[in-house]
């Protein structure tokens, strides 16, 4: 044994470290600090609805279920997006059931990438995508979002497109810039990729966080970018339930017969009672239907207290995050340090309040550039909790 030498390990994700929420929540943890930076809520779902997971669980659903998704609730998917965008998915052909949204995605691009294939994403954005398409041998096509306003530059996305262009990935309501995109935004995708042989990723897990009366533009709405699109939402953003990691995927039967073909051996099966569980709970809309007012009344609160500090405040018109210009913290430059990612540090081992950097959301040549001073807090938190970051951030 003492001459034992593994084998050379070469890393299909070398630039790739511990994601930057984990390594921020750590981080929280070990100063105390009010954790406002990984998104995720910090209070507890509904009890009906863990009333009507344990009731599944006593009903015996504990086994396998299809490798699809429960019918139930594939149907309950199906009716809510017919009813919420006018679009009439088959729930036995083009609903899926996924363990979260991050699977969800992760399986739509192997199913649609070949290595060499080009997908086009607009940074800033999730951090998944770009491993993602890595990891299926694909070209990332970073193209940046509007540097100011963070929405999209069709002119810089239709430079990108060529012959090799399988997939672009969207994102509204945005993680982390909180932008919607707007009908018209929507419409100029439409014409845009009317040519091209591009399918759309459309990551709407925020769909249900729209303020201010504007609508979510799902691509359901809009029947030519729905036929070349794969919807992906996710319950634990909805639900508040992050850790269940149940999600969903719609599109085309074509598409969503080769979505399975990869889900059926990367995942297989979903968690047949919180399935079963979700399928109840959604026979009301009341819960996804309240979600806006729930969380325009967190932003406002939380932007009135970010009024009274040295934080600029960025728009939000949707998701549960809200970005700052952090240029003005005079204590920060004090501190003799500079950018957003070793403001976080600061923020979180100074001030007790943690947040994430933007630049994590974009490859490092375009994050250096266009998010340096910006830092995104996440805002579905209880009230006491934003008042004790409000507090600390007020005498920044
Ligand atoms: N996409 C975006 C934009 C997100 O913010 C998240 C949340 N982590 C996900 C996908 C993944 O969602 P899930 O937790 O359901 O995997
Ligand atoms: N989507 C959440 C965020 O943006 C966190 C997800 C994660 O930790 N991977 O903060």
């Amino acid at each position: 044994m003492t001459n034992f030498k593994p084998p050379a390990l070469t890393s299909r994700l070398p630039q790739v470290g511990t994601t930057i929420f984990s390594t921020m929540s750590a981080l929280a943890q070990q100063h105390g600090a009010v954790n406002l930076g990984q998104g995720f809520p910090d209070f507890d779902c509904d009890p009906a609805l863990i009333e009507a997971v344990h009731t599944a669980m006593l009903a015996g659903h504990n086994q396998y279920p299809q490798m699809t998704g429960v019918p139930v609730l594939r149907e309950a998917i199906a009716a809510k997006l017919a009813a919420l965008y006018g679009h009439s998915y088959n729930a036995d052909s083009e609903i899926t059931v996924t363990a979260g949204a991050t699977q969800a995605i992760f399986t739509a691009i192997l199913a649609l990438v070949h290595p060499g294939d080009e997908v086009i994403i607009l940074e800033p954005c999730y951090d998944s995508y770009a491993p993602n398409i890595e990891l299926a041998g694909g070209v990332v096509k970073r193209v940046p979002l509007d540097t100011q306003t963070f929405r999209p530059d069709f002119n810089r996305i239709q430079a990108a497109i060529g012959p090799r262009t399988r997939a672009i990935v969207i994102n509204t309501p945005h993680n982390p810039s909180g932008t919607v995109w707007s009908e018209s935004e929507m419409q100029c995708l439409t014409a845009l990729l009317r040519d091209t042989a591009v399918w759309v990723i459309s990551d709407e897990v925020y769909e249900h966080m729209v303020f201010d009366r504007a609508a979510h533009q799902s691509v359901a709405r809009f029947p030519e970018l729905a036929a070349r699109s794969v919807i992906v939402s996710s319950f634990g953003k909805t639900y508040h339930v992050t850790g269940w990691k149940v999600g969903y995927v719609a599109a085309p039967a074509p598409l969503t017969r080769e979505f399975r073909k990869v889900h059926q051996f990367n995942v297989f099966t979903v968690n047949t009672p919180m399935q079963h569980g979700i399928a109840r709970y959604m026979q009301s809309p009341q819960p996804y239907l309240d979600l806006p007012a729930f969380y325009q009344r967190k932003r406002d609160l939380f932007r009135a207290g970010l009024a009274g500090t040295r934080l600029r405040m960025l728009p939000c018109e949707g998701s549960y995050f809200q970005c700052v210009d952090i240029s003005e913290v005079e204590a920060f430059a004090q501190a003799g340090r500079q950018g957003d990612q070793a403001f976080c540090e600061w923020l979180t081992t100074e001030i007790g309040v943690a947040a994430i950097p933007l630049s994590a959301f974009s490859s490092p040549a375009q994050g250096m550039l266009a998010t340096q001073n910006i830092v995104r807090f996440c805002f579905a938190k209880q009230d006491a909790t934003l008042t004790r970051a409000l507090q600390s951030l007020r005498d920044l």
